[in-house]
């Protein structure tokens, strides 16, 4: 359980991290919390000869609002999104998210920014954050660009970013006052990975739903919005027969994981029952 050898750097600005992973080169990684990083080292699955520390940047901690949207930088942890009365007020969902992460050592040093490229197909942010229309900075040596979380997940472990990038912040656009949100898991017993985790975002007009956005992870190995579940509920009264139906199509169109936590079929009855609850919680 020791790394291989590394050197260590920490950064004290963004630039000054862009820095060090150009002239380090591909054997560098950036560190955050170290909370998914650290024990891949450990295991030697991960042998960085660079470590680039990025938890110090106070540039990259933040939770505020800008032009309708909620802005969070990337260095900011769980429990700090798990306490922030801003989120919590106007995106319950996100707060109820990094509250179900881990154990607070873990939520007191894993950052939102660390759990969204390293990607493990069983971490609770994505669907908190597809389900929001959220979209992630991503910051190099030219610049920044902004990707919608859809576009975000390429497959497991697997993203839009480049070696030589950063995250360093993501924009949550506020949703209207008359909108519900909740994010529900089943979840791994001992460290709370999603074996399914479902969130759901929506919006009433005159007792019909609008803009509804299911979204899921853990089920797949790259987390999903499920344009079936959707659909079958837009602009559709929430009475229990079409919410029922509705979450009956969860998890139809991908291909469902198996594993020893949870067999294909039973992740996918999994899917429909969270499903079902976490639309039923928004509705009722
Ligand atoms: P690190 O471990 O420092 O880095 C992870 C990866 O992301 C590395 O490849 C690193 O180079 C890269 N990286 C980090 N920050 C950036 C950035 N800003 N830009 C570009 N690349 C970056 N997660 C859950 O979702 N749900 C759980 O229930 C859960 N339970 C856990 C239980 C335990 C015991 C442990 C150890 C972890 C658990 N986690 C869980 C994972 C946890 O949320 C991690 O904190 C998170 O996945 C990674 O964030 P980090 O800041 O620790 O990143």
């Amino acid at each position: 359980m020791i790394p291989s050898e590394f050197q260590y750097y920490r950064a004290g600005s963004v630039k000054e991290a862009l820095d060090l992973l150009s002239e380090k080169g591909p054997d560098a990684k950036i560190l955050a919390g170290g909370h998914s990083l650290l024990p891949a080292m450990k295991l030697r699955f991960n042998n960085p000869a660079v470590l680039i520390d990025i938890s110090s940047i106070p540039d990259l901690c933040y939770i505020r609002e800008e032009e309708g949207h909620l802005i969070v930088g990337a260095g900011t942890t769980h429990a700090e999104l798990a306490a922030s009365q801003l989120i919590g007020d106007s995106i319950p969902m996100l707060a109820e998210t990094a509250a179900t992460i881990g154990d607070l050592q873990v939520r007191n040093k894993g950052t939102i920014g660390g759990s969204l490229a390293h990607a493990d197909p069983a971490a609770d942010w994505p669907a908190g954050l597809l389900a929001a229309d959220a979209e992630i900075v991503i910051t190099g040596a030219s610049g920044s660009r902004a990707v919608a979380v859809v576009d975000f997940f390429k497959g497991l472990f697997t993203t839009d970013l480049s070696e030589s990038e950063i995250i360093t912040e993501i924009r949550v656009p506020r949703p209207p006052g008359n909108t519900l949100s909740t994010y529900l898991k089943f979840e791994q017993p001992a460290s709370r990975f999603a074996i399914v985790g479902c969130a759901v975002m929506v919006t009433r007009n005159n007792g019909a739903c609008e803009n509804v956005r299911v979204a899921f992870t853990g089920v797949s190995a790259t987390p999903f919005r499920d344009n079936g579940v959707e659909q079958a509920l837009e602009g559709k009264s929430p009475d229990a027969v079409t919410v029922a139906a509705a979450s009956a199509k969860a998890a139809a169109n991908v291909e469902v994981m198996g594993d020893h936590f949870a067999s294909q079929d039973y992740r996918r009855h999994l899917a429909r029952v969270f499903a079902k609850r976490a639309l039923t919680a928004v509705t009722s």
